[in-house]
């Protein structure tokens, strides 16, 4: 791999004069000694196995073990069957489809990891509720997640994409920013808009921490997922109106490390601080063990 950082990306986008994606194909591909169209099919079967868990997702209404989520992803379209949300039908199936990648998680049920399993609804919805909307096809698609793993796979150089290293601005974090650059390829923008529109989601996200109660990937890490996705959105849409982060890219991976380094280990999916050392959270520890 011969791009380390996302200064290299760019140069090397800019002296080849191709996209994320192609890189990200090229490297791939040099990388696992297969042909770029090998590789594009496999991307494409990681997609259509994340459209699957949404789908999956979708139909069940079944609980985890400790009973407290897995239902609440079908509660949004009845919801929005009566009445429209604020921010439209994009916004409608980004939340929902969120959702129902990770009830499909916590069920143990078949998802890809995007980067991890805790963050595993962000890309997808992103990916799937605005290519329906804004009818992208699946070439875009693919182009789109290459994208998102491009950058992924960039912060990963630096920090290990995990709650117990970094927090969660680390797992959701990352899967947004990964998100925001995936939706601006799908859009038409240009290889500095998908890297601005990564900036600005994870920079806006530094710092947040991994509390998952009684240590299950269940609260708050499911509805985190729906919000983390509209978050991309967010950054995308800033990005292609020209908005800018002043912090590079590559210095916000940094501060990502160092702000992880820094956090206490209490609020690195240790489930010894924050949400999970809540009143509620220690009654519900205490039901479920007594379970
Ligand atoms: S809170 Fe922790 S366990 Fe839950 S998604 Fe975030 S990093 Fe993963």
């Amino acid at each position: 791999m011969t791009i380390l950082s996302f200064y290299d990306l760019e140069t090397k986008c800019s002296e080849q004069n191709k996209a994320i994606y192609e890189i990200a194909q090229e490297e791939e591909a040099a990388l696992s000694e297969e042909c770029v169209d090998v590789i594009r099919i496999k991307v494409l079967e990681d997609l259509l196995a994340m459209k699957e868990a949404i789908k999956n997702g979708l139909q069940s209404t079944e609980k985890a073990v400790s009973g407290w989520c897995g239902d609440d992803c079908v509660k949004l379209p009845k919801r929005f069957e009566k009445r429209a949300a604020l921010f439209g039908k994009t916004f409608e199936k980004i939340t929902t489809y969120a959702l129902a990648t990770a009830e499909e998680n916590l069920r143990m049920g078949r998802i890809v990891a995007c980067p991890t399993a805790g963050s595993c609804g962000i890309v997808p919805a992103v990916i799937a509720a605005v290519s329906e909307e804004e009818k992208i096809q699946e070439v875009q698609q693919v182009n789109g997640l290459l994208t998102a793993g491009m950058i992924g796979l960039l912060v990963s150089n630096k920090v290990q994409l995990a709650g117990a290293v970094a927090g969660c601005q680390a797992e959701c974090g990352v899967a947004s920013a990964m998100a925001a650059g995936a939706l601006v390829q799908m859009l038409g923008g240009n290889v500095q808009e998908c890297v601005q529109a990564a900036a600005l989601a994870l920079k806006n996200i530094l710092g947040l921490t991994c509390d998952p109660v009684c240590g299950l990937v269940e609260v708050p890490c499911i509805k985190r997922n729906a919000f983390l996705a509209v978050h991309a959105v967010t950054a995308a849409e800033l990005a292609l109106c020209g908005v800018e982060s002043k912090i590079p890219m590559d210095e916000i991976v940094d501060t990502l490390k160092i702000t992880g380094q820094l956090m206490s280990p209490l609020l690195k999916e240790t489930s010894l601080g924050g949400l999970a050392k809540t009143k509620t959270a220690q009654e519900l520890e205490k039901k479920l063990f007594k379970k």
